[in-house]
């Protein structure tokens, strides 16, 4: 099932996506009819997306029996799609693709780097400006990722438990500001500040849609490629992932107890501007075909970040001074 939260005259409400249209749930539900008490059960259920992930399996299978009610479809390019949800925190892992370790300063960590990003005013929907704000950076990069969107709590997660622990995925671009996450030491080595290099407002756009894992046969084999105002930057495929989905909700879950609604966003591989960046410590040769040197993003750019089976994020850039 594919799920989205869409704007209906200023009030966000979930859907269910079908081909290129969208069946609104709570329209669904009542077309669907019940017991009264049994109504207010499912409409609480479908009140935001969260709720509707804490309800379980039993939510995604009753929207199933709902999905057929005769009520009107919407055509997606009528409605302003918002963020899928409203994650409570956003775990971050980066340096989890070979290549994109092999265009900046090398690193030798043997677990998965962990970071967070701040929800509240980072994420941004399909469609939203990106805010580049000069006062923080002057080099704002793309980071396409894979992102986990937790689906039942848990500790300790072992790997061969996390799909019990999924509800699906959706597409999160990690704005970075990369001049703010990287500074160079005079010996060439780097020193990093993930707070400020990965948090600003904006830097989080999250969608378009959530897709549950019955409809990606592997969520290890997806192609996922980025697009600057139509320019490839990104080529590759989450096959390349060091530590894979598995193990990066077995990984958080050591240190906190996984909630409904959160996201683990999974890393980003080869094809940043940082590599064409040698300032920051970028090594450019490794993927000639795919940077420009001035790589970084600039006001007006079109950002499309694409995973296969979930979608296309598209968002542009617009400067503040
Ligand atoms: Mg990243």
């Amino acid at each position: 099932m594919r799920l989205a939260r869409y704007d209906r005259a200023g009030e966000d409400r979930l859907a269910i996506v079908e081909g290129d249209e969208l069946i609104d749930i709570l329209d669904a539900v009542d077309a669907t009819g019940g017991y009264y008490s049994e109504m207010a059960e499912k409409r609480a259920w479908f009140a935001d997306m969260t709720s509707l992930i804490a309800a379980g399996p039993a939510g995604v299978e009753y929207l199933q029996t709902v999905a057929d009610a005769n009520v009107a479809r919407m055509a997606q390019a009528d409605v302003k799609l918002l963020a899928p949800l409203d994650p409570g925190i956003i775990l971050c892992s980066g340096e989890n693709y070979w290549d994109h370790r092999e265009e900046k300063p090398e690193v030798t960590a043997k677990e998965p780097e962990f970071f967070i990003k701040i929800p509240a005013t980072g994420v941004i929907g399909p469609g939203d400006d990106i805010v580049w704000d000069t006062k923080v950076t002057q080099k704002l990069d793309y980071e396409t990722e894979l992102a986990i969107v937790i689906g039942k709590a848990g500790r300790h997660i072992a790997e061969d438990k996390a799909a019990e622990h999924i509800f699906g995925f959706t597409i999160m671009n990690d704005v970075t500001a990369r001049d703010r996450q990287v500074k160079m030491r005079p010996d060439g080595s780097c020193q990093y500040a993930l707070g400020p290099g990965k948090n600003f407002d904006t830097c989080a756009p999250l969608g378009p849609v959530i897709v549950t894992p019955d409809e990606i046969s592997d969520p290890q084999n997806l192609a996922l490629s980025t697009l600057v105002n139509g320019e490839l930057r990104q080529n590759n495929s989450t096959a390349k992932m060091i530590w894979g989905v598995a193990e990066l909700v077995h990984f958080f879950s050591t240190f906190l107890t996984l909630q409904p609604g959160w996201v683990i966003s999974t890393g980003t591989p080869g094809g940043t501007a940082w590599a064409a960046d040698p300032e920051l410590g970028g090594r450019p040769y490794e993927r000639p075909d795919l940077v420009r040197a001035s790589g970084y993003l600039q006001a007006g750019d079109q950002v499309i970040c694409r995973i296969e089976t979930i979608g296309e994020l598209q968002n542009q850039i617009v400067r503040r001074d």
